[in-house]
């Protein structure tokens, strides 16, 4: 396993190539969107250079992972040779199936066709290619350079000797891999999100404010970042259709996602990845500062 090939470049795609990368292997990097490639290129330079300054990685590590990168948006050409192929476009049931459609076509027998989807059923996502054994999930977590999960989701028919290879892969990118079974939102997702979703309830509903209900969060049960921020971190419109996939594949009422969730998406207000969410988001700026449509 030399080469590997991340499709989407966005929040998730840039991590994991600039992991892959860092680790020692040829990544081919693709998007549908040239832009998309441009800025994931620009946040690993920006990354890596946060790693120099924090005295994780050296100067010399930067130019070599860099230059370990390629990037493609042609699907065909960026696949070529890879072993692995890890799918991290837009969470979107149909466009999941439609790229491993193609992936199946264009891709050897023996490569690995694996999907870092936060809730998509990876049995689903197998069916619609010709060797659904070589299909998995594996999910990182976000930012992927320095968080240590990775979600292993086995599908239905998922064999043992891929998910080990997958299981050994993520040591070696330093890593702690933990294996789960094919469910909706599998186990980091069905846990995170309807805890996400409720804090935008008790926003709708009016029981606090911004900034007092992550305070109630982090300081009452120690998380780094109340459920809020890390809803802009995610990014809303990430977080809706993980939702929606809850919703549906319960088929629970408990799972329907807040009228102000789906109502900030459809205002793409979608948190830092468009400077607007709970919070506002300006280049430069570390301070967090309550979006004016929440502020007091
Ligand atoms: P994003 O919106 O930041 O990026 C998605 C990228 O996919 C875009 O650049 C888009 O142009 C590209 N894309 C769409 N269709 C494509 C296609 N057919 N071929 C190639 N590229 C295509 O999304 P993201 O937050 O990076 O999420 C990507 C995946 O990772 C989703 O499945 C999501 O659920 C999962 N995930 C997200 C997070 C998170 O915190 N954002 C965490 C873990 C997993």
């Amino acid at each position: 396993m030399k080469k590997i090939a991340v499709i989407g470049s966005g929040t998730m795609g840039n991590g994991i190539a600039h992991t892959f990368a860092q680790h020692g292997f040829d990544v081919a990097l693709a998007d549908i969107n040239n832009e998309a490639l441009q800025r994931a290129i620009s946040i690993i330079t920006n990354n890596l250079d946060k790693q120099i300054k924090k005295g994780t990685i050296t100067d010399q590590l930067k130019i070599v992972t860099l230059s370990r990168i390629k990037t493609y948006t042609d699907l065909k050409q960026a696949v070529k040779n890879a072993g692995l192929v890890v799918e991290a476009a837009t969470e979107d049931h149909d466009i999941k199936l439609n790229l491993f459609k193609q992936l199946s076509e264009i891709c050897g027998a023996d490569v690995i066709l694996a999907s870092n989807t936060s809730s998509i059923s990876i049995t689903q996502i197998a069916a619609v290619t010709s060797n659904p054994g070589n299909v998995i999930g594996m999910h990182f977590m976000n930012p992927v350079p320095l968080m240590k999960l990775v979600e292993v989701i086995k599908g239905k028919e998922t064999t043992d000797t891929v998910t080990a290879t997958i299981m050994e892969l993520a040591k070696q990118l330093d890593k702690i891999p933990v294996e789960v079974n094919d469910a909706p939102g599998f186990v980091a997702n069905r846990i995170l999100m309807p805890m996400i979703n409720e804090a935008v309830y008790a926003l709708y509903e009016q029981v606090s404010g911004v900034e007092e209900i992550d305070t109630v969060m982090k300081l009452g049960m120690s998380h780094p970042m109340g459920p809020l921020q890390l809803a802009d971190f995610i990014g809303l419109d990430v977080c809706l259709a993980i939702m929606k996939v809850l919703y549906t594949g319960f088929n629970n009422e408990k799972y329907a996602p807040c009228p102000l969730l789906i109502d900030m998406v459809a205002t793409k207000n979608l948190g830092v990845k468009t400077g607007s969410g709970f919070y506002k988001y300006t280049v430069g700026n570390k301070e967090l500062i309550v979006a004016d449509r929440f502020s007091k």
